[in-house]
């Protein structure tokens, strides 16, 4: 197929938590995956890495003020605290967007092999405004991750979402899925559901994970449940549809049940009591408090919604145009 869109602008959007064992490592990599690709002319001399420092505690902030300082290939965002993977990786895009042709988003820690790059860009430069990563295996992950990642995956297509099984947020957008992506403000973000719904032209390349390069996982199980929640309440209305449907098929199973002991009164038996009533009144207590649940959780969402709340918070902004670009403008 013909590159009509052949060496555009590549910023890579990397969001950034605790990670400063990693860092040195990462933009040492990236810079140099950046500079093999703009010498074999497969993007633009311009393109860019932009760190987003989601609020770190550690020495994150001054490694890449450090990095920003010494090389203009680096940019970096600084929030006013933690925000959470999904806002790092939405502000480094929004930040991206009057600046490049394609952004791709990918972590720091250097699990997701930055090799893959090519392949993304060259769906790109076919014509692909969307570029999903997905996993060749989750190998790297351990038993309850791997459990649980199933699990939802599962559980999201049952509910007939649209999320692909493995995507992480290794993926690029081309400058019109970001303008399209701007135009959504909800605040429970969940972009691996969310950009799939945009729509356009779309492809997959599939990457190999590898173990993280230093440090730990900064995606806590806290973190983890409520990304989870935040995918499933904001893709889809099917629970409360679930509970309805549970409450019709639980009423007809007690009409049936009504009509059942009044005839065993008439008929002069006794209605076996005790234990009856209590295994009754406390399924129907568990129902009803989970089903209270599922719905609060909706109504908070609601409440959060309306609140319209800025989802990130900036800082400091370190912004320096290349210094290649300088060049290239006169
Ligand atoms: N991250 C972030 N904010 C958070 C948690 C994680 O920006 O609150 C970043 C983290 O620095 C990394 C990426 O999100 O670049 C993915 O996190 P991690 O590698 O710890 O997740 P895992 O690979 O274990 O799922
Ligand atoms: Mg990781």
């Amino acid at each position: 197929m013909e590159n009509k869109r052949a060496g555009g602008i590549l910023y890579l959007v990397v969001p950034c938590y605790n990670e400063e064992e990693v860092l040195p490592h990462t933009a040492e990599v990236m810079r140099d995956k950046l500079r093999r690709m703009t010498i074999q002319n497969i993007i633009s001399v311009k393109s860019k890495i932009i760190f987003v420092n989601d609020g770190s505690s550690d020495k994150t902030w001054k490694i890449i003020s450090d990095l920003c300082r010494c090389d203009s290939i680096f940019s970096g965002l600084c929030f006013s605290r933690n925000y959470g993977h999904q806002s790092a990786i939405l502000a480094g895009m929004m930040a991206a967007r009057e600046h490049a042709d394609m952004v791709v988003t990918i972590d720091a820690d250097l699990q997701q092999d930055i090799e893959a790059l090519d392949k993304f860009v060259k769906c790109y430069q076919e014509g692909c405004e969307i570029v999903y990563g997905v996993r060749n295996d989750r190998d790297t992950d351990g038993l309850f991750k791997k459990l649980s990642a199933n699990m939802f995956y599962k559980f999201m297509h049952l509910l007939g979402c649209n999320v692909m099984s493995n995507h992480a947020d290794y993926r690029l957008l081309s400058k019109r899925a970001l303008d399209a992506l701007a135009e959504y403000r909800e605040v429970n973000l969940f972009l691996r559901g969310l950009i799939p719904t945009m729509g356009f032209q779309s492809d997959v390349v599939y990457f190999d994970v590898k173990k993280r390069e230093a440090g730990q996982s900064k995606y806590t199980l806290r973190k983890m449940m409520t990304l989870a929640t935040n995918g499933i309440t904001s893709m889809s209305t099917r629970p409360i549809q679930i509970i309805t449907v549970l409450g019709f098929l639980v009423s007809l199973f007690s009409f049936a049940m009504i009509i059942y002991c009044i005839v065993d009164w008439f008929s002069g038996r006794n209605v076996p009591g005790y234990t009856t009533s209590l295994v009754v009144s406390l399924l129907m207590g568990g129902l009803t408090i989970f089903s209270l649940g599922i719905v609060g959780e909706y109504i908070g969402k609601i409440y959060l919604e309306t609140k319209a709340r800025p989802r990130y918070i900036i800082e400091s902004i370190i912004w320096k145009e290349a210094e290649t670009n300088k060049q290239e403008e006169k």
